[in-house]
């Protein structure tokens, strides 16, 4: 029996194991190996990081920014030399296909990239002549220690919204990876150490609640960066900023995709199946409903039912693997009693993908999923499934699809297939939702736009990456001067 790696924590630079007992085994979802235990960490081993953290900032805030920069630079291209050991990394611990992984490796290489435009991004501003003789400055200072934590989904590529801008600024940081898939983040830290970042300014504390609670009330942290679910992100946002800290919070969603009439019908299909059943419908930018106009439903629910009949599902490092699993059993159960819940709502089950795991027991598959005919009553229109289950509504108008997608509590993204400027137009000035597509069906930002949702998909005021993000983890000094 091979022996069953215990994961530690990274401390000032040291792989120091957790004061904590307890742990939580973590298993690929495709085969249900385990691959590693993650500990539970304590409070005290939070402290411990806290404390490495805010020793190496008095240091690094004071390292000259082309200097760390330049670390920056020699990260993108270590990563780069292991784009395919985390795109495997990736695949194993979350299910999703090697594909995907390859591509989330590329997105997390983005956010690299982008922080190592920080010379300029850092730059302050002056106006000599604010009145006869007085200048006015603005000048831009890191904050401190950051705080991440981060949800399963996406194990590099959401941690890499984070930690390198902040620490690109001049903050030290202390990631919290899901525990469901921390083996990645441990991989990002040693290669950024490989790279000659200083010991203490990235550091790793595994876990679940016991280490948020203790980030978001620890005074020695400045501000907390969030991703994960809306109820977690809603609590993460109003404990934090009552302990003092600057809060960026980035919740769940519920993406809506209107097809028009005058759409092309084969890239809508196409688009839209990648973007309800990728990454297993475990993306926040998942299209989880699709808003058929008038006469488009008949052929758009035909097309999008034949082609996710013929999705390949399986372990992602498989050739032509499309759909692997969900992350785990219990999520498995979560979204079949979903299922059960839409006959229940007598919404139309058109394609059934719990039978999906029959030929193969093992791992926690669900394949493709559509009900037709939902009406906005129903909970599968209304909750976050994030799983690969599609909801179709029928409407007459545009009008009536912008009007059902701004019901929703989530304001993420939202798409439109059209080819008519006048409808389009129509959508980006009515639909409520931070991040839209128009006949693209996955609009994530790259990094250098900030990640836009709203309402109840994000909580705090600047967003993650781009711009929003050098302000978030940056203060500034403004000085009025006579010489
Ligand atoms: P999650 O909320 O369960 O976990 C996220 C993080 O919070 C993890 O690190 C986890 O350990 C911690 N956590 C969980 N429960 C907690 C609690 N009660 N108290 C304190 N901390 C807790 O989310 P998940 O299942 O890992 O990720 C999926 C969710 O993340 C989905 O809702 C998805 O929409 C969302 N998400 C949003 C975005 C976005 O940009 N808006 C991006 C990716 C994922």
């Amino acid at each position: 029996m091979t022996k069953i790696n215990k994961l530690a924590n990274y401390i000032g630079g040291k792989w120091i194991p957790s004061s904590s007992e307890q742990h939580e085994l973590v298993t690929n979802p495709a085969t249900e190996e385990p691959l590693a235990y993650v500990p539970l960490s304590s409070a005290e081993d939070v402290q411990l990081a806290v404390s490495a953290a805010n020793e190496a900032f008095l240091e690094w805030s004071k390292v000259p920014v082309p200097r760390r920069a330049r670390i920056l630079f020699k990260y993108q291209n270590i990563l780069i030399q292991h784009w395919d050991e985390l795109a495997r990394l990736i695949t194993q611990e979350n299910g999703k296909s090697y594909s995907e992984a390859y591509g989330e490796v590329q997105r997390g290489i983005e956010c690299v990239e982008f922080a190592c435009g920080v010379p300029t991004l850092m730059m302050g501003s002056v106006l000599p002549d604010i009145a006869t003789g007085i200048e006015s400055s603005m000048y831009r200072y890191p904050i401190g220690v950051v705080g991440g934590i981060t949800p399963f989904n996406f194990p590099m590529m959401v941690p890499c919204w984070m930690f390198p801008l902040a620490i690109a600024c001049g903050n030290t940081f202390i990631l919290k990876p899901s525990e469901r898939t921390p083996l990645l983040a441990a991989r990002l830290a040693e290669l950024f150490t490989a790279a000659g970042l200083p010991d203490g300014v990235l550091n790793i504390i595994n876990g679940g609640k016991d280490v948020v609670n203790e980030l978001l009330s620890n005074s020695g942290i400045s501000a907390i960066s969030f991703v994960g679910s809306q109820s977690v992100a809603e609590y993460v946002y109003k404990t934090a900023a009552a302990s003092g800290k600057r809060v960026q919070a980035l919740g769940g969603a519920k993406n809506h995709s209107i097809v028009l009439p005058d759409a092309d019908l084969g890239l809508a299909i196409k688009e839209i199946t990648s973007a309800a059943f990728g990454s297993a419908g475990e993306r926040c930018m998942a299209c989880s409903v699709v808003v058929a106009v008038g006469e488009v439903a008949e052929s758009l629910v035909q097309g999008l039912k034949e082609v996710a009949s013929q999705i390949l599902i399986g372990n992602g490092l498989e050739p032509n693997v499309f759909l692997g699993p969900v992350i785990r059993q219990s999520h498995k159960e979560k979204t079949v009693s979903y299922i059960e819940e839409g006959e229940n709502e007598n919404a139309a089950l058109i394609l059934d993908g719990r039978t999906a795991n029959e030929a193969n027991r093992v791992g926690y598959f669900v394949g493709p999923t559509i009900f037709d005919h939902v009406k906005p009553e129903m909970t599968i229109w209304q909750d976050e499934i994030f799983a690969p289950v599609l909801s179709i509504v029928r409407v007459e108008s545009i009008e009536e699809a912008v009007d059902l997608a701004n019901r929703s509590e989530f304001a993420n993204g939202a798409c439109l297939y059209s080819n008519s400027a006048k409808a389009i137009r129509y959508f980006r000035e009515n639909i409520d939702a931070g991040m839209l597509g128009l006949n693209v069906g996955v609009p994530a930002p790259m990094a250098f736009f900030p990640f836009s949702g709203y309402k109840k998909s994000f909580y705090g005021d600047l967003h993650a990456n781009g711009r929003d993000g050098v302000e978030f983890y940056t203060r500034k000094k403004m000085v009025v001067a006579r010489y």
